[in-house]
């Protein structure tokens, strides 16, 4: 990790150097920033170095992430996911562009593939043989198919709750699967008592100081897919908060780097049944802990595990935060695959939904270029999807049938 002087932690402000810490701060169990050494990384990749690189995958940045010169990475292809220009719903909504960042795109369908990726080379830069997570679904998900590309075991965290995609993607991959009877937050709990105690790689998020690292990797992304231009404002579903820290990282990288000459607002959504990083951003900056209540899972967090960086990424970029109620989540999943063909799942719904609710407030102007990242494809949760839309027509395979059905 050459460009990788030390860490910070994000809490107590202490530095730590390389070697000195495996995963959160050991004087006050904050998470770690990553620190970088911006000076020696512009000397070893610049924009036309990256213009002429034909990896197109989160690799393609490897100089700005914190792995080992010579680590092997997992074989499936990460990152680079479609940045779509949705004209026809920037017409829709009167706004100057909107741009939509498919990431459920990703080998097991959504962004969690981005962190689980960097854990698993970190996890066997560690020597470990088996690496675990507690999850909601995706990020154990995505660390159990990373895993299986490398020959990894893993054990896998979820409440018993996950939708039924989720789960069965876990054992697919061939992971050792924990539904735990209670929420995320106690999964999570269970998972970080049983990596102490097997020595297993532990991957949970607001545990592990490299998830955030991985999570970046899109914010590089949409600024070279827009010729490092970046938009006005971009909207992403919040569970932990660790996705829109990692994204606000990111973009704060490529500033330091001289590569963009302005930052994006970054807007967080939450689901109005787990909103506690939205109060505390809308309210007086307190985290209340809530017993979160959401269809969508993946944002279904009461007790988030990376708030203090989500919240200064929400307010340090002035993009602030909105929540938005199940029934807009439904609502807007139909909506955005209508107007553009990208299904995604309810998580990942919420950005959209929370787009279409600013933007009805005027919150959002009409001059704004806009970004909505969706974080997770529909495939993983179509009985959520399904309450979106009414029942398909059944008919007999006859054509006078269909004729008096269709008029
Ligand atoms: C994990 C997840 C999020 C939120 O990411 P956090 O880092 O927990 O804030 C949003 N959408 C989907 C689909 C997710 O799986
Ligand atoms: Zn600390």
């Amino acid at each position: 990790m050459q460009n990788v002087p030390g860490f910070k932690c994000n809490e107590c402000a202490r530095s730590f150097s390389v070697g000195e810490i495996e995963y959160a701060c050991p004087a006050c169990g904050g998470n770690l920033d990553v620190l970088y050494d911006y000076e020696r990384i512009g000397k070893q990749v610049n924009k036309a170095a990256l213009a002429a690189d034909r990896n197109f995958t989160m690799w393609r940045y490897r100089a700005l992430l914190p792995v080992e010169h010579a680590s092997p990475t997992p074989p499936l292809a990460v990152g680079w996911t479609p940045l779509y220009d949705a004209p026809m719903l920037a017409a829709e909504f009167g706004v100057r562009q909107l741009l939509i960042k498919d990431d459920g795109r990703n080998p097991t369908a959504s962004y969690k593939d981005r962190p689980s990726a960097l854990a698993v080379v970190k996890a066997r830069e560690a020597g470990a043989s088996v690496a675990t997570t507690a999850s909601s679904g995706n990020a154990g998900a995505a660390l159990a198919g990373m895993c299986a590309s490398v020959g990894m075991k893993s054990v896998i965290f979820v409440p018993a709750t996950t939708p039924a995609a989720k789960v069965a993607q876990l054992q697919i991959y061939g992971a050792t699967v924990a539904l735990v009877e209670g929420s995320y937050e106690q999964a999570c709990e269970l998972c970080l008592a049983a990596s102490e105690r097997f020595g297993w790689y532990q991957r949970t998020t607001g545990y592990n100081p490299y998830t955030a690292e991985g999570k970046k990797t899109a914010a590089f992304e949409i600024a070279e897919q827009l010729n490092w231009q970046v938009p006005d404002r971009i909207l992403v579903g919040v569970g932990d908060g660790n996705i829109i820290g990692g994204l606000w990282k990111g973009f704060c990288d490529l500033k330091q780097l001289g590569w963009i000459d302005r930052l994006p607002k970054l807007t967080g959504v939450q689901a109005a049944g787990a909103s506690p990083l939205v109060d505390a951003v809308n309210g007086d900056g307190v985290i209340r802990p809530v017993e979160g209540r959401t269809v969508a899972d993946g944002i279904n967090v009461g007790d988030p595990r990376d708030g203090t960086r989500a919240m200064r990424a929400m307010r340090d970029s002035g993009g602030g935060a909105v929540k938005v109620s199940d029934d807009e989540i439904i609502a807007a999943i139909p909506r955005l695959a209508r107007a553009t063909g990208v299904f995604a799942e309810p998580g990942a719904a919420a950005a959209f939904a929370g787009f279409v609710k600013l933007r009805e407030s005027g919150a959002i102007k009409s001059d704004e270029s806009v970004a909505i990242v969706i974080t997770g494809s529909g495939l993983k949760d179509i009985n959520t999807a399904r309450r979106a839309v009414g029942e398909p027509l059944r008919i007999q395979p006859d054509i006078a049938e269909l004729d008096r059905l269709l008029s």
